[in-house]
């Protein structure tokens, strides 16, 4: 039996938007051998499971009336060279954030572009974080994850992660199946920026910056991101709260003949990725209020808790959200955390 399961739990402070909740149990894991004791005890057995990061994809909109796990695997080990990468095995528990830092800080970038991005690097493959012109999917090696069914520990390359846009396995077919204990990240030996992105770009520019070190980058990433986006700490979120919708090159033209300032970016074969939070705005809904919840007034696409909001009066505005721009648009938007 595990020394830290508690009954009853709350869950507040495990998740970013800070809405309160309850976990029938809850416990937190360090290893495998944590996850081999937590399966063997009787009074867990067939309850519904919960693997908690840093809770900030997340919204809880009841009390979780099953066991929540949060992953507490430290560490971080120089695994050598693979090809044209170093490889580096990350402890699930470690936080994003700072690994990109330390990553830095041993010579070893090519995560810069994903600075900032709150969270826990277990988290990271779920939905293949991306920002700024780069996606954990692009530095990725392969993970290993505990499997809830056999009670084994597996290795995952990349193909068997089904990595998307903010999107992989594990939000479909493995969905509460697997724990990941720790990702290999694979940082390119020959380092070059990854700028193109169009927030980027401009900030460098206006830095001055003409060659940007990996430095560079993380500054101005970190830089863009303080002016943009709510500080959990300070009000309750979980960054976008939508995807950005993709449409045909057939419904991207019959939306700008009727909308000619509508953004949206060109994909492979001739697909369009239109900004979510160009739409919401569009409907009028950026810095909205409905009771506690609320739309973040510099970025629509952000859901905040305005202060003592439940998860249910955040996934209302969401709904209206979805239905208005659907209404408008014909376009249906995806919220990117994963609700409870
Ligand atoms: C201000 C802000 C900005 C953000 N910006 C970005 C951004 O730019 N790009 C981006 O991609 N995301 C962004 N996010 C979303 C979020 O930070 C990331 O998705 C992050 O990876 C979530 O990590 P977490 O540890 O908090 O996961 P949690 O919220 O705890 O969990 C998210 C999901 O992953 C599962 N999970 C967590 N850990 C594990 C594990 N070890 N094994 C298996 N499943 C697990 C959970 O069960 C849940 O389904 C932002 C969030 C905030 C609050």
């Amino acid at each position: 039996m595990l020394a830290n399961l508690h009954e009853q739990y709350p869950l507040r402070e495990f998740n970013t938007f800070g809405v309160e909740a309850q976990a029938r149990w809850f416990c937190r894991v360090r290893s495998a051998e944590d996850l081999a004791v937590l399966a063997a005890d009787p009074r867990l057995a067939g309850l519904p499971r919960l693997v908690l990061g840093g809770g900030s994809n997340l919204l809880l909109t009841r009390d979780f009336d099953g066991l929540a796990i949060k992953v507490e695997v430290p560490g971080v080990r120089e695994l050598g060279e693979a090809g044209d990468a170093w490889h580096v095995e990350v402890g699930a528990g470690e936080q994003w954030h700072a690994t990109v830092e330390r990553m830095l800080a041993m010579g070893r970038p090519g995560l810069e572009n994903l600075a900032l991005i709150p969270g826990s690097c277990g988290a990271a493959p779920v939905q293949n974080i991306g920002a700024y012109g780069l996606e954990l999917a692009q530095r990725f090696a392969s993970l290993v994850a505990w499997d809830f069914a056999s009670q084994r520990v597996v290795r995952m390359p990349a193909s068997a992660c089904a990595f998307g846009y903010r999107d992989s396995a594990f939000k479909h077919a493995l969905a509460g199946c697997r724990l990941i204990l720790s990702v290999t990240l694979a940082l390119p030996k020959r380092w070059c920026p990854v700028e193109g992105y169009a927030d980027l770009a401009r900030e460098l520019q206006e830095r001055g910056v003409v060659r940007p070190d990996a430095r560079a980058v993380f500054d101005a990433v970190v830089a863009i991101r303080r002016r943009k986006l709510p500080d959990p700490a300070v009000v309750g979120n979980a960054g976008s709260f939508f995807k950005n919708p993709i449409v045909s090159r057939e419904e991207h033209q019959a939306l700008i003949a009727r909308y000619p300032s509508l953004v949206g970016y060109p994909q492979a074969g001739g697909r369009v990725k239109l900004a979510a939070g160009w739409l919401i705005e569009a409907v009028g809904m950026k810095g909205a209020t409905r009771g506690r919840a609320g739309i973040y007034e510099r970025q629509a696409l952000v859901l905040v808790n305005r202060g003592g909001a439940t998860g249910a009066e955040i996934l209302a505005l969401a709904r209206e959200v979805q239905d208005k721009v659907a209404e408008a648009f014909g376009v249906r938007l995806e919220p990117e955390p994963v609700i409870v």
